[in-house]
């Protein structure tokens, strides 16, 4: 059948992005999807599933909006590209750069546009290295990244992403990267006594030389590496050690940004003002390849100088078509109330999680900012025994809730780490959520039954 002749196509001339399990190569890929509307997407051979994760956590407002892919017909017909090197602009992302900046926090000035999270984060590393250049402290070049963070793909984000099989591929890598354990809110207080002191960014800081780091990047909350939610008073306390130090922050809001954890930004949540902000999946929800670094006023009037050429810089910065999906994507959120709902939502899931807990007795750990949200799967949650390694609970649940239709990801790439991540698009209704904590269930029974 054609199904079957794609698949065999898909094996032998399709490369795919990251881990490819052994029955991918034998069997092809597991699904290709052909439509999509609201919270759901349809593969070729009709079956439709919720996609309780958003995609890659970035189809925030579902599929089948209208308003967005009427805004990318529109612009590609009238005009589909054009450049903003050598002076020349588009109307489209004179707006999105101008409508960022008004949602977004603090002082947090000026937009420079990419076409995704990793282009961003690359972007915003060499822009500091600049900054400090322009300062005349050329010396600042590390950048301080988490273990367990996720940035992106390109050597130095690459370098910067604190999971394993990203930040040393086969060499490539970047020398000026250091990874510091996440969390640790006591040494980043200033506990030198704090048993993980050694771990910890304030530690690397002393040892490293503040003269010699540029920033330190992370997550508001760690999305890939496990749906981690910083406890009360990190944030704070890490901005706060960086401003001591004179070190930039960045903050990666690739997930966080544009609605997914109930404010408009993740870091919001927490009340810290980044220097830098990347920003990418979320500002167009999916629908078209865009991303962008949100700097600072003192950043930017550094950067941005009468004289001087900034080396830097993609064919596709300010893309027209991609920026119209932004705005678009921008007006949808604010018209639709959609940050009231995700907080509305936010409590149904946590309702859910609860009912969960009462009934499974290895679930550990739920969480929820907004609808960034997941679980862990434990021996004993008490003592928070994990389960041997053999026992992949976290995959066993995710696929048995694929089999009934319901998408969801594992982050089980650590040794005996069972994490299960929920997040579904911000459209999602109560109804909705209640289906996804019913599959969760059956799934859950099932895997007990296993034991
Ligand atoms: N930063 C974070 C927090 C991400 O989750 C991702 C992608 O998942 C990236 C950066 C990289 O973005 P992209 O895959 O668009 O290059």
């Amino acid at each position: 059948t054609n199904i079957d002749n794609l698949s065999k196509i898909d094996k032998e001339y399709f490369i795919h992005p990251t881990t490819v399990p052994k029955d991918f190569i034998e069997n092809g890929p597991k699904i290709i999807f052909s439509e999509g509307k609201g919270i759901r997407v349809k593969d070729v051979n009709g079956n439709e599933y919720i996609d309780g994760v958003s995609m890659l956590w970035n189809v925030n407002l579902g599929y089948g909006q209208k308003e967005l892919a009427d805004a990318a017909y529109e612009q590609l017909n009238r005009l589909p590209y054009c450049s903003s090197f050598y002076g020349y602009s588009n109307e489209n992302a004179i707006r999105l750069a101008e409508k960022v900046v008004s949602v977004a926090p603090g002082d947090l000035s000026a937009v420079f546009f990419t076409s995704g999270g990793s282009e961003s984060n690359e972007t915003a590393f060499k822009l500091v290295r600049h900054y400090w250049d322009m300062k005349g402290l050329s010396d600042k070049k590390k950048i301080i990244s988490l273990k367990r963070g996720y940035h992106g793909a390109t050597i130095s984000t690459g370098s910067a992403t604190g999971i394993i099989g990203f930040h040393n591929f086969s060499g490539s890598k970047d020398m000026d990267i250091l990874h510091a354990k996440p969390h640790l809110t006591n040494c980043e207080l200033g506990d030198k006594t704090a048993p993980d002191y050694d771990e910890s960014i304030r530690s690397m800081i002393e040892k490293t030389g503040a003269d010699q780091i540029a920033a330190v990047i992370m997550e508001p909350v760690q999305g890939a590496g496990g749906v981690h939610v910083p406890p009360e008073g990190y944030l704070q306390a890490v901005k706060k050690l960086c401003e001591e130090n004179n070190i930039l922050f960045i903050a990666d809001e690739v997930i966080c940004g544009f609605g997914r954890t109930g404010k408009m930004f993740g870091v919001e949540n927490w009340d810290v003002v980044p220097d830098v902000m990347c920003v990418a999946k979320g500002i167009t929800s999916g629908y078209a390849q865009l991303g962008a670094v949100l700097l600072n006023k003192e950043i930017r009037d550094t950067l941005v100088q009468y004289d001087q050429i900034l080396g830097h810089g993609f064919t596709y910065s300010g893309h027209p078509t991609a920026c119209a999906v932004g705005l678009a994507t921008l007006d949808f959120l604010e018209k639709n109330n959609i940050l009231q709902n995700v907080n509305e939502m936010e409590k149904e899931l946590k309702k859910g999680f609860k009912y969960l807990e009462e009934n499974h007795r290895h679930l550990a750990k739920t969480r929820a900012v907004g609808l960034l949200a997941g679980f862990e799967l434990m021996q004993d949650p008490d003592t928070e025994t994990p389960f041997e390694q053999s026992i992949r609970a976290a995959r066993y649940v995710v696929d048995h809730c694929f089999d009934n239709k319901l998408i969801l990801r594992a982050a089980d790439f650590e040794h005996q780490v069972n994490i299960v991540a929920i997040a579904p698009p911000l459209i999602i209704n109560k109804q909705e959520v209640e289906e996804i904590i019913n599959i969760v269930d059956d799934a859950l029974t099932s895997f007990e039954k296993t034991l």
